[in-house]
């Protein structure tokens, strides 16, 4: 099975009623964690990668390793996805490399790093919507800023300072004709999100609410959404580490967003929190192994095994092999069909 548009993903979730986790990878053993996860519990994929991880892999071979896992699980439908995209130069590199769907993320300036304009963020998205529809591949937006800063990219601060404006987010969506819309509630990337566990002070599901009410059909887009389990926390600190105490996003909020139109749920802490508690389990265990295999192999079962809890968890579990995937080139006709302000 080739690389799949994340738009039909996301449009079969709708039809589900439930979500898909979007699991950020930089090497082989991620992906591998992935897709046996999602061959265990018969789920959709979206695999995404950020600037940083085309970097740190070279997004030659994070795509060829994406080829490798279409070959070796026909049966699942896989999205290649762009991570935070930060100018439309960006995302035409990850269209030209073989993405099937790309995030621009104009909610910030080039750097990263800057809050932009509403009319820069509707200008640099209308201008990829039409490059990538014109190919079939699916664009994800974001309006209002995330907090917290991950791989380089993120404003900082703690995810309250630029919520999502509902009745902005309508009208940005119809300008810029985007299949899915990250929107700021308060969450933020990296480990630290919330010092205690978030109620509807610090994590807004009532402006998701609203804003569902008013784009009924838009996909919606959760970011920052790991959970960062406190199991998970506690392996790392017992072998060695020193992690602060720190809360994510509970797993019952994220299936309330779900309720209210969230098809897409990025997750990367709790990953990278599963494989550094296993890596650093076998140091302290044996620390005669230096067989990377050692700890990679414990390390890769760990991610696997949230992931498989993920998928359960949002709902996409069993829903592998609901549809036939619609080739790129039959999305592209169908977007020429679909009207944009
Ligand atoms: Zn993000």
């Amino acid at each position: 099975m080739a690389l799949v548009s994340m738009r039909q993903l996301l449009d079969e979730a709708a039809k589900g009623g439930y979500g898909i986790g979007a699991f950020n990878v930089n090497n082989m053993e991620q992906i591998q964690s992935i897709m046996e996860a999602a061959r265990e519990t018969k789920s959709p994929v979206i695999v995404q990668a950020s600037r940083g991880a085309r970097a740190y892999s070279q997004d030659r071979f994070l795509y060829h390793l994406m080829m490798a896992a279409t070959e070796l699980y026909p049966e699942i439908p896989t999205v290649l996805h762009l991570d935070h995209g930060n100018s439309p130069e960006t995302c035409k590199s990850a269209i030209e490399m073989g993405f099937t769907s790309v995030m621009m993320d104009g909610s910030l300036m080039p750097d990263g790093k800057t809050p932009s304009s509403f009319e820069y963020n509707v200008q640099v998205t209308k201008e990829v919507v039409e490059m990538a529809h014109a190919r079939g591949v699916t664009v994800e937006a974001e309006i209002g800023c995330l907090g917290g800063i991950e791989d380089g990219h993120g404003m900082g601060g703690d995810g309250l300072d630029h919520l999502t404006d509902p009745a902005q987010a309508e009208e940005f969506v119809k300008l810029t004709g985007c299949d899915a819309l990250a929107i700021a509630i308060g969450t933020s990337h990296g480990a630290y999100k919330f010092s205690r566990k978030p109620d509807g002070e610090v994590l807004k599901m009532d402006v998701l609410i609203e804003i569902h009410k008013r784009l009924p059909e838009t996909h919606l887009v959760m970011h920052g959404s790991s959970s960062v389990p406190q199991e998970l926390q506690d392996i790392i600190n017992k072998y060695g580490g020193k992690l602060k105490p720190t809360f994510g996003v509970p797993v019952e909020e994220i299936q309330l967003g779900i309720r209210n139109g969230v098809r897409k749920v990025n997750v990367d802490t709790d990953n990278r929190l599963a494989i550094t508690g296993a890596i650093r389990k076998v140091f302290m265990e044996a620390p005669e192994k230096f067989d990377p295999r050692d700890y990679m192999k414990p390390a890769r079962e760990a991610m696997k095994k949230v992931v498989m809890e993920r998928m359960v968890q949002f709902g996409q579990a069993g829903h592998a092999g609901d549809y036939e995937p619609i080739p790129l080139e039959q999305m592209a006709e169908r977007y020429k069909t679909m009207a944009v302000a």
